[in-house]
């Protein structure tokens, strides 16, 4: 089935023209709106926004393309993400080259690396912001002047899917409502959560509330009424926003579609989690924290629907999938925190049995929704998530050979005192090789490097790739010492020039990753049977080696993926008579295969080999 749906050129009118039919909601939509407003705030507020959402809506649509409008009809939900879906995640500024802006560098490197296999951007935020490398937004709907402008972003947007950070948990102290609030502009006063006193929160809800940081969750400001303390959930630069102020969803609703106007195709909800505070409780995933991300989800179901919600929420696997709602009402993508950690442990321990009785949980609910399978991003590698999966002692093994690769940890605070690991900070290539290990040459290294990025590639979902997994980067030290922040050990801005220098020497970590790992990728866009919605089967022939079995949507494909994790070679007598026909074929080394008389097969795989066997008709 041939994709209908271009989630490119979505870039809308500049201006709305109120000379056409204004959008006009069915009663069904109303109610559905209502219902979440309800929920949220009760039938009084529910009553009074109604009218103010049904505007924003009025006010977006007014900008729609016609030409969109006609293309939207042929959004297939079930066809949102394909095989062909692979996400770079980069910050705008991270490629620095002789290009008059960062971003038209960007463009300039996706142009030329992994032969255009890049389905999709995700920019970090690219706003103007006061800290927190993006996530702490001074002004929503500007582009950074140091990154270039929106027409940079619309020129990207004509070849790439993009995808937008959310920022909404909260914004920099340095933006207008914050500084308005502080005047004591009424208007604004209810935009955040404060205090008079920091006893305001009393010792036993603090210990409730759930930190990814060890900051204090109260931050004191001085405003024109005097002293305040207001609601920090990250850094006393990130005020959290006060979501029980309708206002708030009423703006950050706007910007949301703002953002699709200007060309968003997937909206990432950055720290969804935090949204809705309420002490006396964990302040995290509380209902109507979920119900903010569904009202979003019926917002982009009436005005767009090609538009799909990620969230990121760094937190024990059995909470994070809880954002995908009943399947269909909720986020389409959810950040698969787990599989970083497990993917590393599973190298670490050269060992695939874990990550194995893990994936055979994954149960999707819907053909609309999917995991984003990253391994890598601008963050460090999250432990929450494999909190509810491995036990504490092999966490720690993790976090003892991480270090060894120069690793960093962050931590965050604990309840009653203390603090236990949050992170790793890393890069990918220095996590999974030691730099120091003279024992290995590149060649080896470049393989297991690129063996851990497959079991990405292979597993039901979208995967995603971090700039400097590209190309190989290790640890930037330098960058720690100078900046005393533990993140900028793989946020390094690399030079265009460079990466194309080390192109043309075959030879080089750069040209093996983009040969070994771009091969792989284009053979994967173009099989239907790494399609999200494929049937996905956990295969357990060795614990040298991770097997998944994958079927296209319409069951008339099959692939069975072998990765050896590990550095001894493998035998493996597969009965692959139980998968599937007689012949099959191994599209990464194109040798084909003949089932014996009893129905198997017999391989031999070589340390961090791939083997994508795929059934002949
Ligand atoms: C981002 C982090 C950021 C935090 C607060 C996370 O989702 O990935 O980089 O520090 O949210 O915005």
């Amino acid at each position: 089935m041939k994709r209908e749906f271009s989630y490119v050129n979505t870039v809308h009118n500049p201006e709305p023209d109120y000379t056409k039919p204004l959008l006009e909601l069915t009663e069904e939509q109303k109610a559905q709106l209502y219902k979440r407003l309800k929920f949220i705030y009760g039938k009084e507020k529910a009553d009074e926004y109604l009218p103010e959402l049904e505007r924003i809506l009025k006010v977006y649509y007014a900008h729609k393309p016609d030409e969109l409008k006609e293309r939207e009809k042929n959004f297939i939900p079930e066809e949102r993400f394909t095989q062909k879906d692979i996400i770079l995640i980069t910050y705008g500024d991270l490629i620095m080259g002789d290009e008059e802006t960062p971003l038209k560098a960007l463009e300039k490197f996706c142009d030329s690396y992994l032969e255009g296999e890049i389905s999709t951007i995700h920019i970090l935020p690219f706003f103007p912001y006061s800290s927190d490398r993006g996530f702490s937004v001074i002004d929503f709907t500007t582009v950074d002047p140091r990154l270039g402008t929106w027409d940079d972003i619309e020129e990207l947007e004509k070849k790439y899917q993009l995808m937008f950070d959310g920022v909404f948990n909260h914004v920099s102290s340095k933006s207008r409502w914050f500084q308005e609030f502080l005047n004591g502009n009424k208007r604004y006063l209810e935009y955040f959560i404060s205090f008079k006193s920091p006893d305001d929160i009393t010792p036993e809800q603090r210990k409730l509330i759930f930190r990814p940081r060890t900051s204090d969750i109260l931050s004191k400001y001085h405003s024109i009424n005097g002293p305040v303390y207001v609601w920090t959930t990250f850094s006393n630069d990130q005020i959290d926003l006060n979501y029980k102020n309708p206002e708030v969803l009423m703006r950050v609703i706007e910007i949301l579609l703002f953002y699709v106007r200007h060309g968003a195709s997937i909206i990432r909800l950055d720290a969804v989690t935090y949204l809705w505070a309420e002490p006396g409780t964990s302040c995290i995933h509380l209902d109507q924290t979920h119900e903010i991300v569904k009202l979003f989800r019926d917002v982009f179901k009436i005005v767009a629907p090609w538009v799909a919600l990620i969230t990121e929420t760094n937190v024990p696997h059995k909470e994070n999938i809880s954002y995908f709602g009943n399947g269909n009402d909720e986020a389409q993508m959810v950040y698969n925190f787990a599989l970083p950690p497990l993917v590393l442990y599973t190298f670490y321990k050269e060992d695939a049995t874990a990550i194995s009785d893990w994936a055979e949980t994954l149960k999707l609910k819907s053909k609309t929704n999917t995991f984003f399978n990253f391994l890598d991003s601008h963050d460090g590698i999250g432990l929450m998530a494999v909190k509810d999966i491995l036990p504490e002692e092999e966490i720690d093994l993790i976090i003892e050979r991480a270090k060894k690769h120069g690793g960093i940890i962050s931590y965050r605070a604990v309840a009653g005192g203390g603090k236990e690991p949050y992170e790793i900070n890393i890069t990918w290539f220095s996590a999974l090789n030691d730099e120091n290990d003279k024992s290995e040459d590149i060649a080896f290294q470049v393989k297991r490097f690129v063996a851990s990025r497959i079991i990405a590639l292979v597993l039901a979902g979208v995967p995603g790739i971090y700039l400097h997994s590209m190309i190989g980067t290790q640890n930037d030290i330098q960058a720690v010492l100078e900046t005393k922040s533990n993140r900028a050990i793989n946020r390094t801005v690399v030079s265009y020039e460079a990466i194309m220098n080390a192109l043309k020497d075959p030879l080089s970590k750069v040209s093996r990753i983009s040969r070994e790992f771009g091969r792989l990728v284009k053979i994967r866009s173009r099989e239907r049977a790494f399609h999200p919605n494929g049937e996905q089967k956990i295969i357990k022939l060795s614990p040298k080696i991770f097997s998944v079995l994958r079927k296209s949507p319409e069951g008339d494909e099959t692939i069975l993926a072998l990765v050896n994790i590990s550095r001894d070679i493998c035998k493996l007598e597969i009965p692959i008579k139980d998968f599937g026909g007689e012949y099959w074929k191994d599209l990464v080394s194109e040798m084909e295969w003949m089932a014996d008389e009893d129905g198997k097969i017999y391989l031999k795989i070589m340390p961090y080999d791939v083997v994508w066997l795929k059934e002949m008709k």
